[in-house]
């Protein structure tokens, strides 16, 4: 067959959780990787960027984070041990390297007061580590291959942990190295990440390097992207909360945006729009087993389907009311939405009454007491937090009865294909 495809492999954290998950990975490009060219976006090892971020806190409050750092550590360098017998592999000084970096980074934090900078420069070590591991890890099985540090070609602004795109540049950059470089073999390198102008690390989001792997396929016009994951493919409820779920095997780009905003943690809400773009199906599968078929997503559409159920956690219902018993105007409305756009609060659902408007988002305490400060002249605020968002897309009867069973609803929503509502 000839090796003209390119497809992109998007492999998450739990696909390179442990030595053996690297094996398992190896398996995966060794099966796939003579019928195309492949590039391979990794994500940071397990939970690191948990971890990253927790080690981040700490030194920010100027507290303790030396015997968390060597945990870290110490979880890289067993996994190394297991995959290079050889302790004077040069992957080792690589990593003792770049763990020193990010010693220097942590201890350099305090002083730093802007949080969401120092973040990036940061959390982004996890996908260091884990695609020089990789790279040097397929080279000793007798895969050749590059690896690419994608923070010089996804270019995007400063809007720290959120980067925007610059999609004509980045696609420039990645058109002209990328693809010779694909001509001669396998290329590896980091989700989340992205880089500015003037050098520094970005991130694209949490979960975003699903996003990554869907601007490479974009910038490349590859014949596919491949997300591999731990669960069979795309499926209509996450199994943490439900017993029983359906794997869809095909699915349109529509339906899968819809599920990934409203909170579906399978595949980052940013990923489906440049491949939709360009037309580039997405493959969910699993790495588990990877012969079974996982999910199809492409420009498809079908009658009827499975109901899909999707929770979002750590949800926020804020209400804004007018002091004096005057209605809700556009002019308030403006009001609160500007408030709502500078401090990055996103709104997941909405509605309004005659004398108060209330929205639903992802709690976040900073951001949500600077918006208190800055409205409360104007509107009495009460919110509530600890909650869920609850969606069916598809919903029927049977799906209703079974979502809302023994709870209690602060604030619902129906359309003619979407029922959301919001409790504890
Ligand atoms: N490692 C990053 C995170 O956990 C990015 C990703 O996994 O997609 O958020
Ligand atoms: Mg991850």
């Amino acid at each position: 067959m000839s090796k003209d495809r390119i497809s992109v492999y998007k492999f998450g954290g739990a696909s390179v959780k442990s030595a053996e998950a690297f094996r398992n990975l190896a398996q995966i490009v060794q099966t796939n990787g003579s019928e195309q060219r492949l590039l391979l976006v990794v994500s940071a090892m397990g939970k690191t960027t948990n971890a990253l971020e927790e080690l981040l806190n700490l030194a920010s409050q100027q507290r303790e984070y030396e015997q968390a750092f060597l945990q870290l550590k110490a979880y890289h360098q067993e996994v190394l041990h297991e995959l290079f017998p050889d302790r004077d592999h040069p992957v080792y000084q690589r990593l003792d390297h770049l763990f020193e970096l990010l010693h220097l980074q942590l201890g350099s934090t305090p002083q730093n007061d802007n949080f969401d900078k120092v973040y990036d420069q940061t959390v982004s070590f996890g996908e260091l580590f884990s695609s020089s591991i990789l790279h040097h890890f397929l080279e000793a099985q007798g895969f050749p291959n590059t690896l690419l540090d994608s923070r010089k070609y996804i270019q995007t602004d400063n809007n720290w942990r959120e980067a925007r795109v610059d999609w004509g540049w980045s696609e420039r950059l990645i058109k002209r190295d990328v693809l010779p470089l694909l001509q001669e073999g396998l290329v590896v390198t980091q989700g989340f990440l992205g880089g500015t102008n003037n050098g520094l690390t970005t991130t694209l989001g949490r979960e975003g390097s699903d996003f990554s792997a869907a601007i490479f396929a974009f910038c490349l016009d590859a014949e596919g992207m491949y997300i591999w994951k731990d669960v069979p493919g795309l499926l209509n409820a996450d199994p943490k909360y439900f017993q029983e779920t359906v794997c869809y095997a095909e699915i349109s780009y529509q339906e899968t945006v819809e599920m990934a905003y409203y909170g579906a943690s399978v595949i980052h809400p940013k990923t489906i729009k440049p491949l939709a773009n360009k037309q580039i199906p997405l493959y969910v599968k699993s790495f588990l087993n990877p012969a079974g078929a996982g999910t199809k997503i492409s420009d498809c559409r079908f009658e009827k389907f499975a109901p899909a159920y999707i929770i979002k956690e750590n949800q926020c219902l804020v209400s804004f009311s007018v002091k004096d018993f005057t209605f809700i105007s556009e002019q308030n409305l403006g009001t609160i939405f500007n408030a709502l756009s500078e401090l990055r609060i996103k709104i997941n659902v909405m509605q309004n009454s005659a004398i108060s408007f209330s929205i639903c988002t992802d709690y976040h305490p900073t951001r949500l007491h600077r918006l208190i400060q800055t409205l409360h002249d104007q509107f009495v605020i009460h919110y509530n937090t600890e909650l869920r968002l609850y969606t069916i897309k598809n919903y029927d009867a049977d799906s209703l009865a079974k979502m809302l069973q023994d709870k209690e609803v602060l604030l619902e929503q129906r359309t003619r294909t979407t029922f959301q509502f919001v409790s504890k």
